[in-house]
């Protein structure tokens, strides 16, 4: 069996982590059994779908790496959806209905009330031809239900185990609005199938969708995919909060995240398995599967994030970054730095310390001993670890060690207390400047 899935989203709005979860966990499963990824724009309702959401949803996707083999769009399957829907009307499974909203709203209130689930009452289907005739006279335009059999529904779902659901305890799905544009459910099994979509990899959310989708495809003849549903992500509040509907690939990048990371991060959390800081999606490919999801919610944690960001930032090599990097910064010049990085950004702050010019104010106690510090860096030889030379000649001279012997010179060097390594970071400084801060200290 070739291995497609498929992730679709609805282009009302720019992605959130959930989502980029979703996408990255389609995308991880095709990659991992040498299957198809499909990009699916799930834009039928027209007014709220926006070309510049779609612009945005291809260019986060394309942010994390993660490249459609081809990319498919709802709005463009139309007559395609009127075809199936007209055989599907032929053989009874999709039926009118002209109840209004205030009427279906009255009706559940009612059963509510009784203490019974509101399930829709199949009025509509009750009709005689001479009675639809009449209100549709009246002007009065059906929306269209899709007719649940009375079969029960099973699948194994690849995250939640064996899935039952009674078809009499569900309403038929309303699967086409009074204006003939259509709702989720429908296009979307006839997508699947069309599309041969292997797996269907979703939230949680959509359970009891795929119970009525289930039954669609029976209805279309098809062959329905396996569904694995993931449990949903939550907050650190605990809840699907706000906050982490609005966290969105724009956010992270603001805020120095590497797709890499959010990859590591997303591509394991909620499984049994360690978030590793990987560089490369190689190995988070090679070990993702379905069963090693749990089926509590999986909280993500923004701090994780950040450190998973740090680990992998000092892993990123020079070509990587050099785009973001200021220019005359060199590959010696990111070895040196990256390890005191929490993200690339903080690489041009650590730049500008090297180039200077810096601000340090000198202990008044340690002005003799920088007065040394500058004569000695005049006679050592640049060209061989001049920060080991520098200070063991100090060492001898001046009888400093340890914090007092490394950190005036650390303050008068680069105006700072904590930083790079000063092994890495002098030669970097040179001698020019070097003395040049030395000497302006005293
Ligand atoms: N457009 C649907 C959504 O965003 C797709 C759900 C599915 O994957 O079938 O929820």
């Amino acid at each position: 069996m070739t291995v497609i899935t498929r992730f679709a989203p609805s282009p009302t709005g720019t992605l959130h982590v959930g989502n980029l979860r979703t996408a990255l966990h389609n995308w991880l499963f095709a990659k991992r059994h040498g299957g198809r990824f499909l990009l699916r724009i799930d834009d039928t309702d027209a007014e709220r779908s926006e070309e510049r959401h779609i612009d945005a949803i291809r260019a986060d996707l394309a942010w994390m790496g993660l490249a459609p083999d081809a990319e498919e769009r709802q709005s463009a399957r139309f007559d395609r959806y009127q075809e199936r829907f007209a055989e599907l009307r032929a053989a009874g499974r999709v039926y009118p209905a002209y109840e209004t909203a205030q009427e279906l709203e009255l009706k559940r209130k009612i059963l509510l009330g009784r203490g019974l689930p509101p399930i829709y009452d199949r009025a509509a289907l009750g009709l005689s031809d001479t009675e639809c005739a009449r209100l549709e006279a009246d002007g009065v335009k059906p929306h269209w239900r899709f007719r649940l059999d009375t079969s029960a529904i099973e699948w194994d779902d690849l995250v939640r185990g064996p899935q039952r659901f009674d078809p009499a305890a569900m309403s038929d799905p309303v699967v086409r609005r009074a204006d003939g544009s259509w709702l989720y459910l429908l296009p979307s099994v006839i997508d699947d199938a069309d599309m041969g979509i292997s797996h269907v990899v979703r939230g949680e959310d959509h359970v009891s969708n795929t119970a009525s989708q289930l039954q669609m495809f029976a209805a279309l003849g098809a062959q329905p995919p396996r569904f694995a549903h993931e449990a949903l992500l939550t907050g650190n509040e605990g809840k699907l909060s706000k906050r982490l509907g609005s966290l969105g690939v724009d956010h992270f990048r603001e805020t120095g995240i590497e797709p890499q990371a959010l990859l590591a991060l997303l591509g394991r959390l909620g499984t049994s398995d360690p978030v590793e800081p990987f560089v490369d999606a190689a190995p988070l490919i090679e070990s993702f599967d379905f069963a090693r999801f749990g089926r509590a919610p999986a909280r993500f944690d923004e701090a994780e994030l950040a450190a998973i960001n740090a680990k992998i930032v000092h892993q990123l090599r020079f070509d990587a970054v050099r785009d973001r990097l200021p220019d005359r910064m060199t590959a010696a010049a990111w070895e040196a730095i990256r390890p005191n990085l929490t993200s690339v950004g903080e690489a041009r702050d650590w730049w500008s310390v090297v180039e200077g010019p810096i601000e340090s104010l000198p202990a008044e106690e340690d002005r003799a001993f920088l007065a040394e510090a500058a004569a000695a860096a005049a006679m050592i030889d640049w060209s061989a670890d001049p920060w080991a030379q520098l200070t063991s000649a100090l060492k001898e001279g001046t009888g400093r060690k340890g914090r007092a012997l490394f950190l005036p010179l650390r303050l008068a060097l680069t105006g700072r207390e904590h930083g790079p390594d000063m092994a890495a970071l002098l030669p970097l400084i040179g001698k020019e400047r070097a003395l040049e801060r030395l000497g302006a200290s005293t």
